[in-house]
């Protein structure tokens, strides 16, 4: 789908930043270290697109990227650093909350979420304000080949449990790993 049409377009750290929404787009969230940029670059074909998401300076920054014409990919700021400022913490929020209820061109978000720990509470603060801003979010399980099959399912029943709290969260759950390409044509067929 997007084989060779990805560019990176820019970094944004205020809602004036965002370019214009002349074409749909969609969004990646996730804890810090998930494994989204990795599965950006597997998304995409391009190694080395989405930065390790821990370089310090970039992490605050709402990533723009063009998928083809018609479409956005944006690789929202990793969220639950440990020793994160309260200050930097708080200006992401906002952000954020911007982002996700102002956003007219956002069609879905994926939530990402590591298939060896489940959805933890930092990620069910993003799940609710997803929620109440009414953008239909997917939650896509990255890292699946670092677990077994048993120990797969009981997370994916785990998750399962609590995205039925959500109202809008999209039921189907995408199982991936971008090492071993897992699920990336799946994600890339849904978007
Ligand atoms: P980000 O902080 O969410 O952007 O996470 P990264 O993409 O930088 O990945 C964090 C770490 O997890 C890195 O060491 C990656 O090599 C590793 N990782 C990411 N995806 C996978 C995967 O599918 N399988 C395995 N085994 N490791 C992964």
């Amino acid at each position: 789908l997007f084989a060779g049409e990805t560019e990176f377009v820019k970094g944004v750290v205020a809602m004036s930043g965002l370019p214009e929404p002349d074409r749909l787009e969609v969004c990646f969230a996730g804890r810090s270290n998930v494994g989204k940029s990795s599965l950006i670059n597997a998304l995409t074909g391009r190694k080395g697109l989405a930065r390790a998401s821990n370089t310090p300076g970039r992490t605050q920054e709402i990533n723009y990227f063009t998928a083809g014409e018609a479409l956005y990919l944006v690789d929202l700021p990793g969220y639950g650093y440990a020793n994160a400022p309260v200050p930097v913490v708080e200006k992401w929020q906002r952000l954020l909350k911007q982002f996700l209820s102002g956003r007219q061109t956002l069609r879905r978000a994926f939530v990402l979420i590591d298939a060896r720990h489940g959805v933890k509470k930092v990620d069910e603060e993003i799940l609710s304000l997803l929620d109440s801003s009414a953008v239909t979010f997917q939650a896509v399980l990255t890292k699946a080949d670092k677990v077994k099959e048993a120990e797969r399912q009981k997370v994916l029943d785990q998750v399962r449990e609590a995205l039925a709290r959500h109202p809008a969260a999209y039921p189907e759950i995408i199982v991936t790993s971008s090492e071993k390409g897992w699920g990336i044509p799946t994600l890339r067929a849904t978007i």
